[in-house]
């Protein structure tokens, strides 16, 4: 059986502003390639994997995606074979240009690119039957990885070490990390929810599926115009935080989402006194990509 260590990720003091604390959670390092938050979520998929009669893993992704580079890392690890469908034809011939899927594709993941029109299909019977017929009996993953399985490894990050926080901070996909996050926090806590997307009103629904408790919000102000949409205020601010704290923060969510937390800081969102954990879910290898992108546009990159 697949065991992951049980890991209690470290806690590491950031910043004092005005009477508020903030702190860090790094899940960020507890692995270095099935990285953050998509640990957790693998766990106890991958055993359910092998509870069943599955020749292999097949998941959904874009091109830079961290949870289609910690699949293929997992498959390498534990050797199973693995399938990531990627969104994007015209990607097929660019794949050196890409690191992520380069890593994936090096990790033994086969690599299957379906039109972007195709892609949006990805949770109907009829286009899951017809790669049942191509790839044969294999586990299914979502995309971003979230299921029941998942939300029960996340309900992991928190524990007694992070008991005596007032606020838990986590940036949101999909919404299934922060259902664990939820479900395992303290009565007394509140848990705040960065949506990374736009339109982020259909995440309430989707956190009320994996979860009954209400003492959680959602603070949808810092999107930066959308998914994996960046300015330089943004970027500046990632690389100002990895030279006062030493901290890497990727632009997707994480540093997204501190951007977010210092602005609520300034505005006295927070309570004098309090303990703010902000959770870093990792993802760091997606900054590759976003600095070949950038460095394309000539715009600052991540350092
Ligand atoms: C995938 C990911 C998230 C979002 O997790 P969800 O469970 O989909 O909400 C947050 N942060 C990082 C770094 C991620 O890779």
């Amino acid at each position: 059986m697949i065991q992951f260590p049980e890991i209690q990720s470290r806690v590491q003091f950031i910043t004092k502003i005005n009477e508020i604390e903030l702190h860090i959670l790094r899940e960020d390092e507890i692995h270095a390639t099935i990285s953050g938050n998509k640990f957790r979520k693998l766990q106890y998929n991958l055993q359910e994997f092998q509870k069943g009669n599955y020749d292999s893993i097949l998941t959904f992704g874009g091109a830079y995606s961290n949870h289609i580079s910690a699949v293929s890392a997992a498959g390498k690890e534990f050797g199973l074979k693995t399938i990531g469908i990627i969104r994007g034809e015209e990607i097929e011939d660019k794949i050196n240009e890409n690191s992520t899927l380069t890593f994936a594709q090096n990790c033994g993941m086969k690599l299957h690119f379906i039109s972007r029109e195709n892609y949006r299909n990805k949770a109907e019977d009829n286009f899951i039957q017809n790669l049942k017929n191509k790839f044969g009996n294999f586990y299914l993953l979502p995309e971003g990885g979230t299921n029941e399985l998942a939300v029960k490894g996340c309900e992991e990050i928190l524990g007694e070490h992070t008991s005596n926080f007032d606020f838990i901070c986590c940036a949101i996909g999909t919404g299934g990390t922060i259902s664990g996050i939820i479900n395992s926090s303290e009565k007394h806590q509140k848990t705040l929810g960065f949506p990374a997307l736009k339109n982020s009103e259909f995440l309430k629904n989707e956190i009320n599926k994996f979860t009954s408790r209400s003492n959680w919000e959602l603070i949808s102000d810092f999107h930066f115009g959308g998914y994996a949409k960046v300015n330089e205020e943004l970027l500046d601010f990632i690389n100002e935080f990895k030279s006062r704290f030493d901290v890497n923060l990727e632009p997707i969510y994480t540093g997204k989402m501190f951007y977010g937390i210092f602005e609520l800081i300034q505005k006295q969102f927070f309570p004098k006194g309090s303990k703010i954990l902000a959770v870093h879910t990792g993802g760091l290898q997606g900054i590759e990509g976003m600095n070949k992108k950038l460095e394309l546009k000539n715009k600052t990159i991540i350092k």
